[in-house]
Formats: structure tokens, C-alpha cells, sequence
């Protein structure tokens, strides 16, 4: 497989046995990275994901050699992945900030927590709202709470509101200059964009291919449910592993 970062595995972490099942379809695959969100931001009161009850389950992947992917709300959540990786295993782990949240105090202290330690990866997310110099901000409020530039990794998951018919509206373009302005990896989230199958397909086709000047995304995060129909949060979207199978034969 060509040398990207795939990010694969359910929006949520949802029982121990659907972690399992998605980092034994990873590993299969040779992804390494499992997503696995443990805290869901929901726009209604709902599921929330998990929390700390999944943290064992982090462990687990890491011991099967794979490295967990998760979202942090509250630097709490960043210092109870971080110590559970660091602590028990000898594996990485990526955060990410998600695209709510967007008070940059808690940017900061999520930042705190995983200030230099390298087996220690942030994602930062775009905010909702179409706005450069909002998302360069985030990365500033990272910095100066301390995370180094080699820990930090872009995520492009589109804008609200989305149009013809896509959940969120991409700006590729706009991306890939913080990605050669900040001199930062930037991936595509295509699910986030996408919100259908169909369009995850799509996007992830048409996202992958796009360049300016000369510069494209250095990976995807996608969301791959063991079983879509079942899954807790954003069911429409998730892959089954098959048809993740068929996307990156097309990519790569
Ligand atoms: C997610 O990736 O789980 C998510 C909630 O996405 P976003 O923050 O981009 O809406
Ligand atoms: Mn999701």
C-alpha cells in the first residue's frame, strides 16, 4: 500500500468486541491506525460515546501492535488516554481535537498534557464555520500550550453548512495552504464530509486527487463500522470494511 496515514474504524467506540473486530479487519488490511472515538460531541442528548470505560480497550490495541485513534473534549480525557498509553504499553496514541470544540483554554490544556512526549500525535480539526484564520488560530492556541510541531497533524473535515447534498462543504484548497503555511501533514476526514456512503466514496476520490500546486492530503480518516447498519452514531455514513477494501484499490 502507497506510504499514507489511513485513519480506519467506527465513529464510536461502542462494546470491546466491535474494537476488536474493526483492529483485527485493520491489522488485516496492514492499517495501523484504528479509529475508536471514546467521547462523542452529539448535537442532541444521546450516546456520548464510552469514556474512561474504553480506555483498556486503547491498551488493547496498542498491545496488538495497532495504534488507537480518539477524540479528547477535556484535557481530563487527553491525560487518561495518554497515561494509559504511555504507562502500559510501549505503542502511540493520536488525539484529536474535534471541530466543536473551540474554547481555546481547554486547547491549551489538552496541549499541556501531551507537551513533548513523541509517542503523543494531536489532530486538529476544523472548526464548523468557514473561517482560515479560526483554524491557524487553533494551532497557535496549541503551541502555546506546549505541544511540539512534530506532534501535530491537520484534519480537514469540511464546513457547515453543507451543499449538493454533502453533509459538509470541502474546501480543499483551503487545507492544503495551511498545510504548506504552517508546514504541517494535513488528512481528509471524507465521512464528516461526506454524510452518506455514496458521498464518502465520492469525496474521498475526488479529495485524494485534488492539488495545489503541486500539493495534495497526506492521508484519510474514515469512519468503518464491523457493521454500519448497527452502529450507535452517524450509521449513514460508516463503510463496512468491503467496501473500504474497494476505495483504496481505486486510491492506490
Ligand atoms: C468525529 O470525527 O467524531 C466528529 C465528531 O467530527 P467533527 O468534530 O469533525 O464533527
Ligand atoms: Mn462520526
Amino acid at each position: 500500500m502507497h506510504e499514507r496515514l489511513i485513519i480506519a474504524g467506527p465513529c464510536a467506540a461502542e462494546s470491546e468486541d466491535q474494537v476488536m473486530k474493526s483492529t483485527e479487519a485493520a491489522a488485516a488490511r496492514g492499517i495501523n491506525v484504528v479509529r475508536m472515538s471514546l467521547w462523542k460531541p452529539r448535537t442532541k442528548p444521546g450516546f456520548d460515546g464510552v469514556g474512561e470505560k474504553g480506555i483498556p480497550w486503547l491498551i488493547n490495541v496498542s498491545e496488538m501492535g495497532l495504534t488507537p485513534a480518539t477524540e479528547v473534549m477535556f484535557p481530563s480525557h487527553a491525560e487518561a488516554t495518554v497515561n494509559a498509553i504511555i504507562k502500559n504499553t510501549s505503542g502511540r496514541i493520536i488525539l484529536w481535537l474535534g471541530s466543536r470544540n473551540q474554547n481555546h483554554l481547554i486547547q491549551q490544556d489538552i496541549s499541556r498534557v501531551i507537551a513533548g512526549e513523541p509517542r503523543v500525535m494531536l489532530m486538529i480539526k476544523n472548526q464548523p464555520w468557514r473561517d482560515e484564520a479560526h483554524w491557524e488560530g487553533i494551532v497557535d492556541h496549541v503551541l502555546s500550550g506546549g505541544a511540539k510541531e512534530e506532534q501535530l497533524l491537520l484534519c480537514h473535515r469540511g464546513f457547515a453548512p453543507g451543499s449538493n447534498e454533502l453533509r459538509n462543504s470541502p474546501d480543499y484548497a483551503m487545507a492544503l495552504r495551511l498545510k504548506l503555511k504552517r508546514n504541517l501533514p494535513v488528512i481528509l476526514d471524507s465521512s464528516h464530509i461526506g454524510g452518506s456512503v455514496k458521498n464518502v466514496l465520492a469525496v474521498s476520490k475526488q479529495g485524494m486527487q485534488y492539488r495545489e500546486n503541486g500539493v495534495g492530503f497526506d492521508g484519510l480518516m474514515v469512519e468503518v463500522h464491523p457493521n454500519p447498519k448497527e452502529a450507535l452514531t452517524d450509521s449513514k455514513q460508516q463503510l463496512d470494511w468491503q467496501t473500504l477494501d474497494q476505495l483504496l484499490t481505486e486510491l492506490y
